[in-house]
């Protein structure tokens, strides 16, 4: 196990800041007197998930970037379980690091467990995960900040925005621009763009059994100056709750009495840029299970009377409900918890599934309860957490708010739970503060592009009334956003806006460029399908047919089998995974694929259009009856509107299109929002 001392550059960080502190400079009472105060193109305010991202985003574009953050021993701290991806989550990771984001990269040298889930499924919805050493993640994490150029970073709470005017007039909606920051110690830092990414902790508030008080997470101080500028500033701003478990002393927990849980033997990177993971398969820890039973179900419901957090008014996730929700809705019935390990070096357990915020003494009641827990020493009570977010909808599709310009919103900030959706908000944010500070066009991402799009679009135009957290099933065209794809979609739009570097576009275009060379290769070698079938070891066809091997493989042949028959040619493929991986994904769906990017041709071209309010969705023979009656309920009022309705398919929003344009003639005669 490395050692976890801080790394070099942080040692030399230190010192610098020692030099040159912004303490030191002059402070100035408006952002058009300062001649000699501190400007910067790009502050971000907050060094969490999605913080990290923004910053090294924007300083990666050539930004003069400051983060100010609480403390820098935080940056990068996985305030709840030591994971990263999954279903959904793991999409976005990928699609950050296709931008040219961090948290894959860290990821790859800090797991300790890796797992690809929902492997009987499609590969399209296959959701990379893993269990990652905490301390060893925030400490790779700081290092690769604190070495990043055009980034300085600095340790200090943030308590106020400096308002100024608008610098661009064409912005009709705004009166105000948002030119900096003022310190914990009164100074004022300027800048021409200016990210938040607070978390957890505008107006935060925690609590275990009936007692609570202000933090924005347990052991650091919530951020109210900074809430109150908000509010002041005239943002619509709603209250959230999440929690987290207890921490378990591994030394104390009988794993003879749990289910092991095994992690991948090959581990699959989440980054593009690496080959491997930097450990080794059998350097792996295992992870275990063991259940709730009745007795726990006694505990919870004993003790609500003693449990502030449990009340209804305030919305917690609904996707990693409490244990406490888990027994109200669900009477009776067992839950899985998984005892994940925080690290190699680390005794600490995390029990997931098993968030709750009764008093200490009931949390110990519960744990020792379970089997293999008997004699489970509690390290650290689970708690909740309550704070300030903003309604979404008040951002554009940059994640800059439309009501003070040069101000982005990303992260926990925005309604969102997780650390995956906190970094796609903030790379997108730090890559957007940092074109528009340069005068560059900014980057989008939409729904037919990637997760991030379906995140930025759900949360701007529905927003959101609980922790919202991505699933595959949010994105119409999951078929075509697949992990081993990211790269594809996401990559060039990256190296255009100057966040992704030359090596990395490099390499993505020599995979693409190698893949089309192999489907060529598959596409010319002919053979009449009994030739093939004996070769493959398959029985032999109903007809004769003559056919190509890229035929072979969109019917499905393994990529092994496939290799093993035709050795010389595709012998390039045994030493290239990712290729193989590929090359076999694209074969397997190109016909869905082809249907469903005509599709998205022509939903995006008319995605504006509005649906009449008389609309008889029964009437829509070609839609089957599931959709008619989802229809019906939401009555949308545009194709975009309609194509958001979770369990539509993309085929139903085609025929609803094709419907209302036949109804009402050519789409340029129909009204559009
Ligand atoms: P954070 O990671 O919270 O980072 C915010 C950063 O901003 C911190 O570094 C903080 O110091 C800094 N900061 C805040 N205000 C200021 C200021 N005024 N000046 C300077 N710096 C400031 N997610 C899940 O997916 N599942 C869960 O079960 C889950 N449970 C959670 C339980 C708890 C108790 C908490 C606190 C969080 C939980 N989360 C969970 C959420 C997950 O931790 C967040 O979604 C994720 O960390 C959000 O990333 P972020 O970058 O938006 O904010």
């Amino acid at each position: 196990m490395k050692s976890h001392r801080l790394p070099m550059t942080f040692q030399r960080w230190r010192w610098l800041w020692s030099k040159t502190s912004l303490r030191t400079l002059t402070s100035h009472s408006s952002a058009c007197e300062s001649a000699d105060a501190v400007h910067y193109d790009v502050i971000v305010v907050g060094g969490g998930h999605a913080g990290a991202e923004a910053a090294c985003a924007s300083a990666r574009i050539g930004s003069r970037t400051l983060l100010v953050t609480h403390k820098i021993e935080t940056i990068g701290e996985m305030s709840c379980n030591p994971s990263f991806g999954g279903i959904g989550k793991g999409h976005l990771m990928t699609e950050v690091d296709a931008l040219g984001g961090v948290c894959a990269r860290i990821c790859d040298i800090s797991g300790i467990h890796y797992k690809v889930l929902n492997r009987s499924k499609g590969p399209a919805v296959w959701g990379l995960r893993a269990q990652i050493d905490r301390d060893l993640y925030k400490k790779n994490l700081q290092a690769d900040v604190l070495a990043t150029k055009n980034l300085t970073v600095v340790a200090s709470p943030v308590e106020d925005l400096i308002l100024g005017e608008p610098s661009d007039p064409q912005h009709q909606l705004t009166k105000q621009a948002c030119v900096g920051v003022i310190l914990g110690n009164g100074e004022k830092v300027y800048s021409k763009a200016v990210v938040l990414t607070t978390g957890t902790f505008l107006r935060g508030s925690i609590n275990i059994g009936l007692t609570t008080w202000a933090a924005g997470r347990m052991g650091d101080r919530p951020s109210v100056g900074l809430a109150k500028s908000i509010e002041n500033a005239g943002f619509t701003i709603g209250r959230l709750k999440t929690g987290t478990p207890p921490r378990l002393d591994a030394r104390t927990v009988d794993f003879t009495k749990t289910e092991v849980k095994k992690p991948d033997d090959h581990p699959r990177p989440f980054s593009f840029i690496n080959d491997r993971v930097s450990i080794s398969p059998d350097e792996q820890i295992d992870c275990h299970m063991t259940h709730t039973n009745p007795e726990v179900d006694k505990i919870v419901m004993e003790t609500m009377d003693k449990n502030r957090h449990v009340r209804e008014e305030i919305n917690g996730p609904r996707y990693c409900p409490s244990l406490e929700s888990k027994v109200i809705r669900f009477k009776g019935r067992s839950h899985q918890i998984w005892l994940e390990p925080e690290g190699f070096d680390n005794e600490l357990v995390y029990p997931a599934g098993l968030g709750c915020t009764m008093p200490e003494e009931d949390q110990l009641r519960i744990v020792r309860s379970m089997k293999g827990l008997e004699r489970a020493v509690l390290v650290k009570p689970g708690y909740g957490v309550e704070y300030d977010y903003i309604d979404p909808r008040q951002l554009s599709t940059t994640l800059e708010t439309l009501r003070i310009q040069n101000l982005f919103f990303a992260g926990q900030i925005n309604g969102t739970t997780g650390y995956e959706e906190a970094a796609a908000q903030g790379i997108l944010a730090g890559i957007n503060a940092a074109l528009k500070v340069q005068k560059k066009p900014s980057l989008t991402v939409d729904r037919t592009e990637g997760y991030i799009g379906v995140l930025v679009d759900d949360l701007t135009t529905l927003g959101t009334n609980e922790p919202y957290r991505m699933f595959t099933s949010r994105a119409e065209y999951r078929l075509s956003l697949r992990p081993d794809n990211a790269d594809q979609r996401l990559t060039g739009k990256g190296y255009v806006a100057g966040c992704v570097d030359e090596s990395r576009y490099k390499r993505m275009m020599g995979m693409y460029t190698d893949l089309d060379h192999t489907i060529d290769l598959l596409k010319s070698k002919v053979r009449p399908s009994s030739q093939w079938n004996r070769q493959f070891g398959y029985p032999e066809p109903k007809n004769d047919l003559p056919r190509s091997l890229w035929e072979m493989l969109k019917q499905g042949i393994p990529i092994q089998r496939l290799i093993d028959g035709e050795p010389k040619l595709l012998e390039h493929l045994r030493y290239n995974w990712r290729l193989a991986e590929n090359l076999f994904n694209q074969a397997i769906y190109e016909s869905v694929l082809v249907n469903q990017q005509a599709a998205i041709e022509e939903v995006r071209k008319d995605e504006r259009l509005q649906l009449p309010e008389d609309i008889d969705y029964m009437s829509v023979n070609s839609l089957p009856n599931s959709s008619k009656d989802l229809l019906a309920q939401a009555r949308p009022s545009t194709i975009a509107a309609a194509s958001r309705i979770p369990g539509l398919t993309p085929s139903d929003i085609v025929y609803l299109l094709r419907k209302v344009k036949a109804d009402h003639g050519k789409a340029s005669s129909v009204k559009e929002r």
